[in-house]
């Protein structure tokens, strides 16, 4: 193909893209409409954050939540960190909640955000891609904006056959060449709404898709074929145990280091496992302990099972920690993981109540004369 014709179809994919989204894009709480004035920064910047890791739905209730709590910038710079750490609590990694904060404090310092991806990655958390999502959709910036959406739509439209993660410099560069210079925020979250909409990992809708006569995957037929992906490597299995301590309707909780997973959390109280060891299984006091079963978590680095043990204490266990009402756990903002052994815990202490009580009525019927 002649350089000529290269850059026809790289403009036609710009156009054709940028029509569709004016007719099809999809409205989002943090989102501007197709042409309009672009939203606050931080609202860009905070949504962009959240996606990172979920879905668009399930980032939808935390974005309302923080933009209700903390509705500019300024005010989460202000906020109690531990509060944002309780608000992020389901998210998961909990370090870029901490450096939400952070860099909220630099942004309020600074009197607002830097419009350049250069000054944007100076920001405590904002990597590459943050970055030119951030300087394209709130600044209007010309960016090369790849998120795993966009990887995977550009990844077909030209055939990339090198797997990821290597062909990730090919991908880039093939966004470089599609990316217009005018309407850089529109044609970033257009490329984001073709990969969440159209093209999707499985069954992609070609039939509906704007790019189909330029998509390479596509004249080849095999459009699910990419991107190619290496096997994956399994996770390593790890083993430990979280605690349950129980006293007059509260359960003790403790604030788990800053360095290492889930750094700063709430938590309930564990034999010290981590992602690279398994925990000792020891209680941190000697007594009934009761085995309430177990439950699996996957991280980035590791699976790991939680046994879960409970008792019911008469004082206050050793070290740091409080006593928090187990009718109000959902404001601790236990992460996920807790969060499933405190029902672990629960559940099986219900199963034991109702246990208790049907041998209570059987003895009773035993012991009770006939009437
Ligand atoms: S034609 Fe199909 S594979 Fe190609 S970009 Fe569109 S939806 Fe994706």
């Amino acid at each position: 193909m002649s350089a000529s014709s290269t850059t026809i179809i790289h403009g036609t994919i710009a156009s054709d893209l940028l029509a569709w989204y004016d007719a099809h894009a999809r409205v989002l709480p943090w989102r501007s409409p197709p042409g309009a004035p672009p939203p606050e920064p931080y609202r860009v910047w905070l949504s962009e954050v959240m996606l990172q890791q979920t879905t668009t739905a399930a980032a939808a209730p935390y974005y309302a939540k923080f933009i209700d709590r903390w509705p500019t910038v300024q005010a989460l710079a202000a906020a109690d960190e531990a509060e944002v750490m309780a608000a992020w609590a389901g998210l998961g990694y909990y370090s870029r909640a901490r450096n939400l904060v952070a860099a909220a404090r630099v942004v309020a310092e600074r009197g607002g955000f830097p419009e350049t991806e250069a000054g944007l990655r100076e920001l405590p958390g904002v990597g590459a891609y943050i970055a030119a999502a951030v300087a394209a959709i709130a600044f209007g910036r010309r960016a090369v904006v790849v998120d795993a959406n966009v990887e995977r739509v550009v990844a077909r439209l030209f055939a990339i056959g090198e797997p990821i993660p290597g062909a990730r410099r090919a991908i880039r560069s093939s966004t470089d060449d599609v990316t217009p210079s005018g309407r850089a925020g529109d044609f970033a979250q257009a490329m984001m709404d073709l990969g969440a909409t159209i093209c999707t990992p499985r069954a992609p809708r070609c039939l509906l898709c704007p790019l189909a006569g330029s998509c390479r995957a596509r004249q080849a037929g095999m459009p699910d074929n990419y991107p190619l992906k290496l096997p994956k490597k399994a996770k390593p299995s790890r083993a430990g145990t979280a605690f349950w301590i129980e006293r007059e309707g509260a359960v003790w909780l403790v604030r788990r280091t800053r360095a290492g997973m889930l750094g700063g959390m709430r938590a309930l109280p564990d034999d010290g496992w981590s992602a690279r060891q398994d925990g000792s299984g020891k209680p941190p006091f000697a007594g009934r302990w009761r085995n309430a079963g177990a439950v699996r978590h996957v991280f980035t680095h590791c699976a790991l099972t939680l046994s879960v043990r409970s008792i019911r204490a008469t004082r206050d266990p050793a070290g740091e920690g409080e006593w928090w009402p187990v009718a109000n756990l959902e404001g601790a903002g236990l992460p996920t993981l807790y969060a499933k052994a405190a029902a672990r815990a629960l559940d099986d202490a219900a199963t034991q109540a109702e246990t208790d009580r049907g041998d209570d009525q059987h003895h009773e019927a035993q012991v009770s004369p006939a009437v």
